[in-house]
């Protein structure tokens, strides 16, 4: 539980030369650096958060356009963590829905339930295939059996438990579109965190109501703000504010000063130019390689390790429609790579006020690199394959009933699980924890696929790390994020 606790010292006005309070700075406002800074503003320190967009939450962020909410890519509240669950629920309950997810993923030309359900992708396959494909998995299980080498890639890890056949369908294409590289050269950790089904035979032990403890994946209900994700860290904005404490957006982190191995100042640009601010101690959720760079004196041996650890991007095209929902889907995936889009999302799934009345939206993810054609496209070439696409889909024609279009754009979308990225990681991380008073975490930050939920505990915990003193080099792999009871989930 969030303990309440009253700051020791409450500052309302001038913070910034409250110079006899422990001060520590944020670098960036996603979940990770706004629970940091809750967290330290309620126990009475001075905490200030550099947020480079011009609203708080990161890709947990929600913005508006014409009435029209969208989110980062749709997100879904889902948490074992009671410390979690109590602060979402006091900073959001008023407004906080329970939400019943439907999701399927469209493939050759088929509706397959999401997640994967035996029976179903029998029957759409057919006798012959359906027999083919679970052959191809007795084999594989057979297979795993007889060999006692761990998985190694995502592709072993995904065959080892659902069969060539399935892996050729479903997995395998999709990993490739989202990732942009071959799934034989993905880790297998990225399949084991983001897959979270344990095994086609769990798949069947579910058709039999013998399942195993719920998996993230199969979490069918979830919590969402009725305003959108990004309500909750609007909240904590006000919350910490209250606190005395400070959230400043539009402000760039370009660097820091330093004295000796210990961090000095951050330095940032605003709109008003560029400022210097001190502190005792940053904790930065900013990418591993760049926060690694700021802190200065990378040896080339490290700055190698730097190099290769890359993210994937991703482009949502957002389009605002007239009209009733296009689906009954809160999102489908789409696993051919011909298709430009990973995932479909209508927001008013999630939530009735995402739209206004009478209208809906979809919201499109579409994996891609920065820099590369699809991220430099121009906005009517993005709509006018997507329309294509989703009309070779089976899903309506927007064109009739398009009110606007417009794409958002998330640079750091996924941290790219290469082989050998956590040598890369680890390096990295090494090369921090050699810094007083430098703290990285969150998912660029650790450099894990990690979900909101667990975003939130880095930045509590790196919080309390710093007002005990504390070591904080354990707090980048907090939480696995891979198994979820779904009971739990939902007592915020
Ligand atoms: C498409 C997609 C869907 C997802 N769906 C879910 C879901 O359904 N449920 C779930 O729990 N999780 C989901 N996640 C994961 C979740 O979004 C993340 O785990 C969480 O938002 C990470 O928070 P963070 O604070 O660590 O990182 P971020 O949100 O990336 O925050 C880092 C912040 O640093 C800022 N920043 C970067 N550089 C600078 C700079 N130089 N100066 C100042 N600020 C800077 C950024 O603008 C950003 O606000 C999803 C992620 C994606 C990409």
């Amino acid at each position: 539980m969030i303990r309440h606790v009253e700051p020791a010292n409450k500052k309302t006005a001038n913070a910034d030369a409250d110079l006899d309070l422990m001060h520590v700075v944020m670098l960036g406002g996603g979940a990770c650096g706004m629970s940091a800074a809750l967290e330290l503003a309620r126990h009475g320190m001075r905490a200030t958060v550099l947020e480079r967009e011009p609203r708080v939450g990161g890709l947990c962020g929600t913005h508006e356009r014409d009435g029209f909410r969208f989110d980062f890519g749709g997100h879904r509240f889902i948490t074992q963590s009671n410390t979690i669950a109590s602060l979402v629920d006091e900073l959001v309950g008023d407004d906080l829905l329970e939400r019943k997810r439907q999701s399927v993923i469209l493939n050759g030309g088929n509706r397959y339930k999401y997640p994967l359900e035996l029976d179903d992708v029998l029957r759409q396959y057919g006798a012959r295939r359906g027999g083919r494909a679970l052959f191809s998995y007795a084999r594989a299980a057979l297979a795993q059996r007889l060999r006692s080498a761990p998985d190694r890639t995502f592709q072993d890890w995904v065959t080892n438990r659902f069969g060539a056949d399935l892996y050729g369908t479903f997995f395998g294409p999709y990993t490739e579109k989202l990732w942009g590289i071959a799934p034989e050269t993905i880790s297998a950790d990225w399949a084991a965190q983001r897959i979270s089904i344990p095994s086609l035979a769990d798949v069947a032990l579910r058709l039999c109501g013998l399942a195993r403890p719920f998996a993230r994946t199969y979490a069918r209900r979830y919590r969402y703000p009725r305003l959108g994700i990004g309500q909750i860290f609007e909240r904590c904005a006000t919350a910490i504010e209250r606190y005395g404490s400070t959230v400043r957006t539009g402000a760039d982190v370009l660097g820091l000063a330093m004295s000796g191995r210990r961090v000095r100042a951050v330095r940032y640009r605003d709109a008003n130019g560029e400022k210097e601010i001190a502190c005792d101690a940053v904790i930065s959720s900013l990418s591993l390689p760049r926060f690694a760079r700021m802190l200065g004196g990378l040896p080339s041996s490290v700055e190698r390790h730097a190099d290769r650890l890359r993210f994937r991007a991703i482009r949502l095209l957002n389009v605002l429609l007239e009209g009733p929902p296009i689906s009954a889907n809160t999102w489908m995936y789409v696993s051919e790579p011909d298709y430009l889009m990973a995932r479909i999302q209508e927001p008013i799934h999630r939530s009735p006020d995402m739209a206004p009345a009478g209208a809906t939206s979809l919201m499109l993810e579409i994996p891609c690199t920065v820099g590369d054609a699809t991220w430099c496209a121009s906005e009517r070439d993005i709509y006018e394959r997507c329309v294509r696409d989703l009309v070779r889909l089976g899903l309506p024609d927007l064109r009739p009933r398009t009110r606007s279009y417009f794409s958002s754009y998330v640079p750091e979308g996924y941290p790219i699980y290469h082989l050998g990225y956590d040598d890369d990681r680890r390096a990295l991380l090494g090369h921090v924890a050699q810094y007083e008073g430098a703290i990285t975490c969150g998912r660029q930050g650790a450099f894990r696929y990690i979900f909101m939920d667990t975003a939130m505990e880095m930045g509590i915990e790196a919080a309390r790390a710093v007002m005990a003193g504390r070591d904080a080099t354990r707090i980048a792999e907090l939480g696995n994020g891979a198994t979820l009871h779904e009971g739990k989930a939902l007592t915020a």
